[in-house]
């Protein structure tokens, strides 16, 4: 993975307007912590002034560190973000949101995606005179803007509308500046963005609607693919399209891993996708158990409708230390097997001597499922059965999540007739792409990315630095 090509999973939360703008901020962009773990920042119009702080860590952490000049002053608008980062790029430099002085106006942005061409575009802006001042994709979004901004006479959202039409891949963009916020959701919309709002007039915008349940937003709408939307100084909301939106690309796995079960992704429940894929599950996948038992926390929901689908009990065999990150988004391969190994203890009384369905969203690099199903064998289980509530990940991810190189995913190291031995099992079944796909009702099949499981990639070739259709070729 090179620094030119960082690639983020990220959470983005931004407030317009009312009283408590940064409690409410910090409210949201917490809820939406387990979008990125590494650092989190936020960005504030402080007494009609743009302030920017970031750190390493949590949320809390951050939010504990702000300067005590920001909590006297009236603070009208805000945005936040929290950040994973591949190894290379996580130093707190390239931490989130940006902020830069463009053309005389301090404006910042803060970013969930991976713009698949930024290596191209940061060649030809570093090849005409621009000075990076990070390694993330980010960045080129005010860089493009800067250069466009004369174009429109210093219309800061022309020159933005023209700077994204230079831009291909994921990106849902928050932007901020003493008197604006902007929400951007990419043409494809390959990530999730929702608007919601208070009683008062103010406005929130966030990944997920989860940052709306806690802070009592009402939820209005997502953003639309290909939409722009400006907050302006009198916190009306004005909607311009920059794109045509489409084909949609939604990133499926959001609904599989990513997303909070309380949230609405796309349209759909989080909560009732998740349960309709254990139902499916059961139904492409039976088999004959004591026990159907979740991997914790992102196979729960689809345990529960495995398990009320099969008619066997479900139990909660495996618990675990919340106080242990999320394990798929820590980017260090030796921390993360330490991880696996602090983060979930078998329960012997609910596991000894029991035939277990295992329920899990999904299997990666294996090392996860493998530490897991070891410790089910360590406390007696006489068999486990896995079922996977997505099919077999054989393919990168240029969208935004950093799964790591082909060759590195279970799935093509080892034959699919061959895996369940390679992993202790006694069986092992992934749940069908159409079955997945069934899953999620607000759009039809075709709106949703699952280039990670097909090699079908919603975005051309030749518009992408690494295009991954050579690869895809090689593995079929
Ligand atoms: S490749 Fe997979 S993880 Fe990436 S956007 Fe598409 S469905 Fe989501």
């Amino acid at each position: 993975m090179t620094t030119e090509k960082p690639r983020e999973y990220c959470g983005l939360c931004g407030i317009t307007g009312g009283d408590s703008v940064l409690e409410q901020v910090h409210l949201g962009i917490h809820s939406l912590q387990h979008r990125g773990q590494e650092a989190a920042g936020v960005m504030a119009v402080v007494g009609g002034v743009p302030c920017l702080h970031k750190a390493a860590g949590l949320v809390d952490e951050t939010f504990s560190t702000i300067p005590p000049f920001w909590k006297r002053g009236e603070i009208s608008r805000a945005i936040a973000h929290v950040r994973y980062s591949t190894a290379g790029s996580s130093s707190v430099t390239n931490a989130q949101p940006l902020m830069a002085n463009v053309a005389g106006q301090l404006i910042g942005v803060a970013h969930n995606g991976t713009i698949c061409n930024a290596r191209t575009l940061r060649t030809e802006l570093q090849d005409s005179g621009s000075i990076f001042q990070t390694t993330t994709d980010t960045e080129l979004v005010l860089h493009l803007m800067a250069r466009s901004l004369k174009r429109h006479n210093g219309d800061l959202w022309s020159a933005l509308e023209e700077a994204l039409g230079r831009l291909h891949g994921a990106y849902c963009l928050l932007l901020l500046t003493k008197d604006c916020l902007v929400a951007v959701r990419d043409p494809h919309g390959f990530r999730p963005l929702c608007i919601g709002d208070f009683d008062d007039g103010s406005y929130m915008v966030a990944s997920e609607t989860i940052a709306f349940n806690v802070t009592g937003a009402n939820y209005l709408r997502e953003v639309e693919p290909g939409e722009m939307i400006i907050w302006g100084p009198d916190n009306q909301m004005t909607s311009r399209r920059f794109a045509a939106p489409g084909p949609l690309a939604q990133c499926i796995f959001e609904h599989v891993y990513f997303a909070r079960p309380g949230s609405y992704v796309f349209g759909d429940s989080v909560y009732e996708v998740r349960k309709a894929l254990g139902r499916r599950l059961a139904q492409e996948a039976p088999v004959e158990a004591d026990v159907v038992i979740p991997m914790p926390d992102s196979g729960l929901y689809a345990g529960l409708g495995y398990a009320e689908e099969a008619k066997i009990p479900f139990d909660l065999g495996l618990s675990r230390n919340h106080y242990v990150g999320r394990t798929f988004i820590d980017p260090g391969i030796t921390s993360r097997r330490k991880l696996v190994m602090r983060k979930l203890q078998p329960i012997p009384e609910a596991i000894r001597g029991k035939r277990i369905c295992l329920i899990e969203d999904s299997i990666v690099r294996g090392s996860t499922s493998r530490a897991r199903i070891g410790t089910l064998r360590e406390a007696g289980a006489k068999e486990i059965h896995m079922r996977v509530t997505c099919p077999p990940h054989r393919f990168g991810c240029y969208f935004g999540i950093d799964f790591p190189e082909r060759e590195k995913l279970l799935a093509n190291k080892v034959a699919l007739q061959d895996l369940a031995q390679v992993l202790h099992l006694d069986s092992l079944v992934y749940l069908s792409q159409e079955g997945m796909l069934a899953c999620v009702k607000a759009h039809p099949p075709e709106a949703y990315c699952c280039a990670c499981f097909d090699g079908h990639y919603p975005v051309e070739p030749e518009l992408m630095d690494a295009p991954p259709l050579d690869i895809a070729k090689s593995a079929l």
